[in-house]
């Protein structure tokens, strides 16, 4: 009947209109009906908790202006509250240091890893006229290696060679040895991902990550990967110092809800979301479209 959240809510404070102020009793049902809404988003429980107590605070003791409705008062804090949690500002990639900037790239297999270097080497290509090499220390699958190559010659960056024989440090050695002689200003990193985090994954990218120092390590997550997603999350936030989120996928049909897990359960900013297959498809995150969609 009420399809969207402002509509729910506005029924469910239909009764204190006239009361003015909202308190723990009367905003109640509404409370229920923001929880639901999050986890239809797909927001994970523990961070729904918080959140949710989070905005009571914020709404217990306010004041109904009398311009809008209560419901609509009521988005407004909700969603003030979600644009505050998932970072108010834009966050930008960190390239401020002596050239090469590296910036790595890391997360399970199958997630748009590789895609989003393309897409984010492009885009500092493109924004920041940067000289870029890119590389891959994939050793275990040649295709991951080949799809990097094909991508670099579709966003015109160079490429340096890794074959599967080699072991990832000494790529990594190579390619930042590379990058200093030939005086590139940005190195990215594209790191092996596997279906589930295994122990000798972790310790090759802390040996990569120890190595290059990189500026910038971004963790790479697929809206779609919900519950799973916010483990693994948790799991790599905790070996590796990662610096930003990359949220790819969210052309599809998720609502985006994992945007406030990451951002709770890791503090990290997301800093591009993936919006298609094209490499184009990126966009710098802009906490209040996700806000609406989380919303629905
Ligand atoms: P990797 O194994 O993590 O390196 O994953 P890939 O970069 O190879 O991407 C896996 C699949 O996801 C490919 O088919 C990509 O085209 C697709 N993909 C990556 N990012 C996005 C995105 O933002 N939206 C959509 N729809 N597909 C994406």
């Amino acid at each position: 009947m009420f399809n969207n959240l402002t509509q729910r809510l506005s029924h469910s404070l239909r009764k204190i209109i006239n009361k003015g102020r909202l308190t723990e009793d009367n905003i109640k049902d509404t409370i229920r009906e923001v929880r639901k809404a999050l986890l239809e988003a797909d927001v994970t429980l523990s961070v729904v908790q918080t959140f949710i107590d989070n905005v009571k605070k914020k709404a217990i003791g306010y004041e109904i202006n009398k311009s809008l409705t209560p419901g609509q008062e009521f988005v407004k804090i909700v969603k003030n509250e979600l644009i505050v949690s998932m970072g108010e500002k834009n966050n930008s990639l960190n390239l401020s240091i002596a050239p090469p900037a590296i910036i790595l790239f890391i997360g399970l297999q199958g997630v748009g890893k590789t895609t989003s270097l393309a897409k984010i080497g492009q885009w500092i290509k493109n924004k920041y006229k940067k000289k870029i090499l890119i590389v891959s220390t994939d050793i275990y699958r040649a295709a991951a290696i080949k799809q990097l190559q094909i991508l670099s010659k579709q966003i015109e960056v160079d490429f340096f060679e890794s074959s599967t024989n080699e072991i990832p440090i000494e790529i990594t050695k190579k390619a930042i040895h590379h990058a200093q002689k030939k005086l590139y200003d940005v190195l990215l990193i594209d790191t092996a991902g596997r279906l589930h985090i295994d122990q000798k994954m972790m310790d090759e990218i802390s040996a990569i990550q120890t190595l290059s120092n990189p500026i910038e390590t971004l963790l790479i997550v697929d809206s779609m990967m919900g519950q799973d997603a916010v483990n693994m999350a948790k799991i790599f936030n905790k070996k590796l110092f990662i610096s930003g989120i990359v949220l790819t996928k969210t052309d599809s049909d998720s609502r985006s809800g994992i945007a406030l897990s990451m951002r709770y359960i890791t503090g990290k900013p997301i800093k591009f979301i993936g919006t298609g297959e094209k490499l184009t498809s990126l966009e710098i995150f802009h906490p209040e479209r996700i806000a609406n969609r989380i919303l629905g």
